[in-house]
């Protein structure tokens, strides 16, 4: 993993009250044993509402994330985020293309990819999601999905460098069901051929690779052993204390 730092994605969904937001920076920033920004990258990401207040209160060696953002300039888009207001508030990462946004909004994989060309052409830097449901794998078909999902982004980014590519199977966020250690890595190394063969051998070395779904204090050391596995993006266990656990698994 040697030039790959360890990267860990906390994505609160749409949770959280100012009082909750308040508690979990305090325990962030109370937190001793987060290794320095040198080791792992820390990104936060709770609901727009709150980026500002995050923003302001967490400390600095831990950055903050927009959960989505609008696939072109804003403007006349109500009910949506531009990339242009986030860069106005400072917010550095926004993740796209969630499973959860994928399915419930009907985000296709074209959308996603021009919300990720989009948002790196304004210097917002992209964690992108895709992965397979539970059907999909029992059909066989997961790894042909992924590489569509991964295709349709390639096909519209030039620099990889401000990319984390997230591997998150549908069938294990959220669901308390995780991948086991040699299926995350199956697929992450898969991805990572696909990315030498499709973008280049340099992008397949550099690019962080992280995995996503029901990622614990419990499983994380595990997981992060795989040689494939740059770090993960955590959705339920981002809002407990053993997300400090996870922000170390890579060590
Ligand atoms: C996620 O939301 O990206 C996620 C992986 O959720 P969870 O960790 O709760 O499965």
């Amino acid at each position: 993993k040697i030039g790959r730092k360890f990267f860990v994605g906390g994505n609160w969904k749409c949770n959280g009250t100012v009082d909750e937001v308040k508690k979990i920076v305090n325990l962030l920033n109370g937190a001793a044993d987060i290794p320095p920004k040198d080791k792992v990258d820390v990104v936060i990401s709770p609901p727009f509402v709150f980026l500002s207040q995050v923003k302001s209160s967490l400390r600095p060696d831990l950055s903050v994330a927009a959960q989505n953002a609008w696939v072109q300039k804003g403007g006349a888009f109500t009910g949506e985020i531009s990339a242009e207001m986030l860069v106005n508030l400072g917010i550095p990462w926004v993740i796209l293309g969630h499973s959860e946004r994928r399915l419930l909004l009907k985000e296709s994989n074209e959308f996603v990819a021009d919300k990720v060309a989009y948002a790196l052409s304004q210097g917002i830097k992209v964690i992108a999601c895709i992965g397979e449901t539970l059907e999909q794998r029992e059909s066989g078909q997961a790894l042909k999905i992924i590489a569509e999902q991964a295709k349709a982004i390639a096909a519209k980014v030039s620099d990889w460098n401000n990319v984390v590519l997230a591997y998150e199977p549908v069938w294990a966020i959220g669901t308390g069901k995780v991948a086991t250690p040699a299926q995350a890595q199956e697929v992450h190394a898969d991805l990572r051929k696909w990315l030498k063969t499709n973008v280049s051998p340099k992008v397949a070395e550099s690019a962080r690779i992280i995995y996503g779904g029901s990622v614990s204090g419990a499983n994380c050391v595990e997981l992060a052993g795989q040689p494939d596995v740059d770090g993960f993006l955590v959705g339920g266990a981002s809002l407990k204390p053993e997300f400090t656990d996870i922000i170390k698994a890579g060590l």
